[in-house]
């Protein structure tokens, strides 16, 4: 945001965009929120927001978010290509998340406490929708025909993040429990290559 101006009593909010993206990417996020920042470590202010009455969800549901962000800059090879990031939760979503330009929207189901962290976490959705600031955003498919472009890319960096925070371990079960739930869409006639999106956007 540049700045506020007063105009005939009410508040102009002015925005600058250095890139280019497209017209389904842009998101409000309305209500009362505190904020968490930090830094990643090329310099992109991150925002992590939060209900000001759950400030102890702050950690378990944001942890790694830098550590993710680094990993992805250095990963991709290619800078962050917004000016910042910020991560809002939001009731009754439709989604786990979704990439909005610059400001992720998530589910406000994933906020949770460090018990619930090892059974339930943010940390894939977090990594998912970071990855889409590439693919997807910088980068976006013509038409739902190549949604590939979108949902491979993000999936699989995705689960490389995954790898350098949980171990290989988990970075093959989730590779393979994935490829075995898609073929067995393909064999009972309903194969399409959306499956992930159905279950993360
Ligand atoms: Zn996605």
């Amino acid at each position: 945001m540049v700045d506020k101006t007063p105009i005939d009593g009410k508040l102009a909010w002015s925005f600058d965009m250095e890139r280019p993206m497209s017209s389904y990417l842009i998101a409000f996020a309305i209500g009362k929120y505190k904020k968490q920042v930090l830094r990643s470590e090329s310099g992109i202010p991150i925002e992590n927001y939060y209900y000001p009455q759950e400030e102890l969800k702050v950690e378990p549901t944001y942890r790694y978010t830098k550590r993710i962000f680094d990993f992805l800059e250095k990963e991709i090879e290619f800078d962050y290509p917004w000016q910042n990031y910020k991560q809002v939760p939001v009731h009754d979503f439709l989604y786990a998340g979704m990439e909005n330009t610059g400001a992720t929207l998530f589910s406000d189901s994933y906020l949770i406490d460090s018990v619930a962290f090892k059974d339930r976490n943010y940390v894939n959705v977090n990594a998912h929708e970071l990855a889409h600031q590439w693919f997807g955003n910088l980068v976006t498919e013509e038409s739902g025909n190549h949604h590939w472009l979108q949902e491979g890319f993000a999936t699989y960096y995705a689960y490389l993040a995954e790898r350098s925070i949980f171990g290989e371990d988990k970075f093959y079960w989730k590779y393979y429990d994935t490829a075995a739930t898609l073929k067995n869409q393909s064999e009972d006639g309903n194969g399409n290559h959306y499956l992930i999106l159905m279950q993360i956007v």
